[in-house]
């Protein structure tokens, strides 16, 4: 038996073979061919491929999304037999003898660069559509697989470590689950995977060893092990778990409709986080009663340039009518740090989680900021849109985003577009100074929502990307319990609601002390709703303590 011990990172139990992720690698060398036919043949081939499977892509949006959402795909089909791109690549083959990989990067930049020069706004963006059905060919004559798992069956994904760009593209029906040699559960991707719903386990460090590829190999996303050729009691133990766990699921669907409710008749809002609407699935299927933090930073990551107001808006909106009715908080851009976005060229920073992040971002650039505040404002005629701005430490930063929604919806009225005035707006508190100022920053909003990892983070000041500081990242400190108490009494004095958003709201050990802070609202993976509903039909919440909060 192989036992490799990491840490956990997204809870439950997977089996399937070791997959390795390959890095989809780009790099495009030029050679000088000899067969110039042969070549052009292979050329056709990755056409040929990339226009089936873009077909197949526009007729999977239509029946998700409508006739709207597969245009695009449509768009990149055609732009695929464009005559002058086409002409492009094999002039240049021609003249140069040339490999097609070279052709049609060299085509593609042309192209891309020409319609970015143009001045027409509309024109500008469709540099990207060019730049992705560029790529695609390109994946296409490389071998390189869509998604990058190569596997007519569901995968155990090995990797050193995942971007959370990379996550986001992989596709999750391949996935059983994850094995990351570092990483931490604190980080993004184990965000994405406990979203998902996805077994996941980081930290297995070098033992984990390319050479297992394609081996059986069993995790336990919560004691963090990674198991090969299980003896007998490991095996019996592992099997015991599975059965554990398809009990657990048949038990936790009969919490589906039931109200979250204690027993002594407090009332408490188990909303859910999402990354991109994909997710509602699994929110409607989990019986989520709304959704308390759409991260939208992950359509950026998911995109090769800027998502224009169409593009946001068509996902925003997607979400607000899934959602029918019920309340949708959709956060504002929130990269930097770990989230990084190759085209918005952030300069290189020392401490990138102290740097220009999140809301500093959007504040310094009002261009990209006005383009999202415009697309959620459009979305917000289509359900019960809030929107939220992250990192907060100032009230002069909550002005300054108000005065821009303002702006957008005076610029809207103008337009004659619809959209709803009285869309809420909300602040995540997961700043230290944000906890300090939470009485005169409640004046300013309608909600707050904890943003534990976060806060957990600056309060204690522990990287929450690093894998090895162990007890010191503790989210249960009192000190940030504490925090949560002193935000939760300023929401209170000033009238609003409170919630928690980060990873700790799931927490089933602190719902009690949740309770006896007087925490409104929930919000978790999907997973994580009907486990916290069964805990909370449970609680008695006059009984509830702030224990935690002391020594
Ligand atoms: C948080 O910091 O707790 C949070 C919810 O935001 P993110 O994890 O995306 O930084
Ligand atoms: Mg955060």
């Amino acid at each position: 038996m192989i036992l490799i011990q990491g840490k956990g990172a997204s809870k439950g139990i997977a089996k399937g073979p070791l997959y390795f992720f390959k890095k989809a690698d780009t790099e495009i060398v030029k050679t000088v061919v000899e067969d110039l036919e042969a070549e052009k043949a292979r050329l056709e081939e990755a056409k040929a491929r990339s226009i089936e499977q873009l077909e197949a892509l526009a007729e999977k949006a239509r029946e998700e999304a409508g006739d709207e959402s597969a245009i695009l795909f449509e768009t990149h089909a055609m732009f695929v037999e464009d005559d002058d791109y086409v002409e492009t690549i094999n002039d240049c083959m021609e003249e140069e003898s040339c490999n097609a990989e070279y052709a049609v990067k060299t085509a593609g930049e042309q192209f891309a660069a020409m319609f970015a020069a143009m001045d027409d706004a509309y024109m500008q963006a469709r540099a990207s559509d060019i730049r992705d059905v560029t790529q695609r060919i390109l994946n296409n004559l490389m071998g390189v697989v869509a998604g990058g798992i190569d596997s007519d069956v569901p995968v155990l994904l090995a990797a050193d470590d995942l971007a959370p760009s990379e996550t986001l593209q992989l596709d999750k029906s391949k996935i059983v689950g994850f094995a990351l040699r570092e990483g931490s559960g604190n980080g993004h991707t184990a965000i994405l995977a406990r979203t998902m719903g996805i077994p996941a386990i980081c930290g297995a460090g070098e033992t984990l060893d390319e050479a297992y590829e394609g081996r059986t190999a069993y995790i336990d996303g919560e004691t963090g092990q990674v198991v090969l050729d299980p003896d007998e009691i490991t095996l019996a133990a592992f099997q015991t778990k599975f059965e554990k766990q398809k009990k657990m699921k048949e038990l936790m669907e009969t919490m589906k409709g039931k109200e979250d409710v204690t027993l002594d008749g407090r009332h408490i809002k188990l909303y859910c986080n999402i990354g991109s609407p994909e997710d509602v699935t699994a929110v409607l299927n989990n019986d989520g009663q709304g959704i308390g933090l759409f991260r939208s930073e992950f359509l950026y990551l998911k995109s090769e340039d800027y998502p224009t107001e169409d593009e946001q808006f068509e996902a925003y909106k997607t979400v607000a009518a899934a959602m029918n009715g019920k309340r949708v908080i959709i956060r504002t851009l929130d990269i930097g740090a770990d989230k990084q976005v190759p085209y918005f060229n952030l300069a290189k920073e020392e401490n990138p989680a102290l740097g220009v992040r999140a809301i500093r971002i959007c504040l310094n650039r009002p261009e990209v900021f006005r383009t999202q505040l415009r697309a959620l404002y459009r979305a917000s005629a289509f359900g019960k849109v809030a929107i939220m701005f992250p990192m907060i430490t100032s009230v002069w930063e909550v002005r300054e985003c108000k005065r821009a929604c303002d702006a957008v919806m005076k610029e809207l009225t103008k337009e004659g577009i619809p959209f709803n005035p009285d869309t809420e707006l909300g602040i995540m508190i997961e700043t230290p100074s944000s906890v300090f100022m939470a009485n005169d920053l409640a004046k300013e909003v309608d909600f707050f929502s904890v943003g534990t990892n976060d806060l957990t983070q600056y309060t204690l000041a522990c990287d929450r990307q690093a894998n090895d500081l162990g007890k010191f990242f503790d989210p249960h400190h009192p000190a940030v319990l504490r925090a949560l108490k002193m935000t939760a009494d300023a929401a209170h004095a000033n009238g609003i609601w409170v919630g928690i958003c980060g990873e700790l709201g799931a927490d089933l050990e602190l719902l009690e002390t949740f309770m006896a802070i007087g925490i409104d609202e929930l919000s978790v993976s999907p997973a994580s709703v009907l486990p916290l509903r069964a805990e909370i039909r449970k609680t008695i919440a006059k009984t509830c303590t702030l224990d935690k909060l002391e020594l």
